[in-house]
């Protein structure tokens, strides 16, 4: 029975990740199509940016198709140690673009020394993107993200404070619940997914939010702990 169990969950997993990768990738791909269509009718100067962004986009894509395969791997997972500054940094990259086309900076901040964290590194990438994206998205007319980084007692806090629109009191019991979305291309797996991954590693994912004062997400991270070979 528990095999079963684990077995069901993790059909459940592929299909939300299913369900992530149409939409992770839709973005892109929308911009290639709509960059491609531009082309033709524009000067050159304007074509070679139009290539540019074309051909980052395309980069995107191609490492969110990537990385999702690795997410859906039905097997064993490796845990091991994950500098959070160079995967905050890689995950960054991967998103300055986007956050620049809408105006929105991204600030770094450490504090004293992280250890490294027993982790999957690919996994909690893709949290940290869905994290990034959904605080690029409150920010339609631009604005501040901070991502800082703290060890309290071997524990890594990581906390993302967005300066955008906000969650309303009437849904924010709801958000990270199945396909709970505001958004009018959303899927609401994000937040899902996240939160399976953090769980898996035996870590904590919270969110605090008022209308119209920005958001913070705060994830808790243990150093060391004993990882079950079958997430
Ligand atoms: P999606 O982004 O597809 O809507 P998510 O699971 O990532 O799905 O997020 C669910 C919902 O949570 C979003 O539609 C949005 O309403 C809310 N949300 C998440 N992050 C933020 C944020 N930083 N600021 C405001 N609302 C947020
Ligand atoms: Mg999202």
């Amino acid at each position: 029975a528990q095999d079963l169990l684990v077995k069901s969950e993790k059909l459940l997993a592929v299909g939300e990740l299913a369900a992530g990768v149409a939409h992770e990738i839709r973005n892109p791909l929308t911009a290639v199509k709509g960059f491609v269509q531009l082309l033709s009718s524009s000067t050159s100067e304007k074509q070679t940016l139009y290539h540019e962004i074309i051909e980052s986009e395309l980069d995107r894509i191609e490492k969110i198709i990537s990385e999702m395969l690795l997410l859906a791997k039905p097997q064993p997972v490796q845990y091991r140690p994950v500098d959070l500054n160079e995967n905050i940094a890689e995950v960054v990259r991967l998103l300055r673009a986007q956050a620049n086309m809408q105006n929105v900076s991204i600030v770094t901040r450490c504090d004293g020394d992280i250890p490294k964290v027993m982790a999957v590194d690919n996994h909690l990438k893709q949290v940290f993107i869905n994290i990034v994206k959904n605080a690029i998205e409150a920010m339609p007319h631009g604005g501040a993200l901070t991502v800082s980084l703290t060890n309290i007692e071997n524990t890594v806090f990581v906390r993302f404070s967005d300066e955008g629109v906000g969650i309303t009191e009437k849904i924010r019991h709801k958000i990270g619940d199945p396909f709970v979305t505001t958004k009018e291309k959303g899927t609401g797996l994000g937040l899902l997914v996240s939160k399976r991954i953090i769980a898996n590693h035996n870590g904590a994912l919270e969110i605090s939010s008022n209308s119209g004062e920005g958001t913070t997400v705060t994830i808790s991270l243990p150093v060391s702990f004993e990882a079950s070979p079958l997430d």
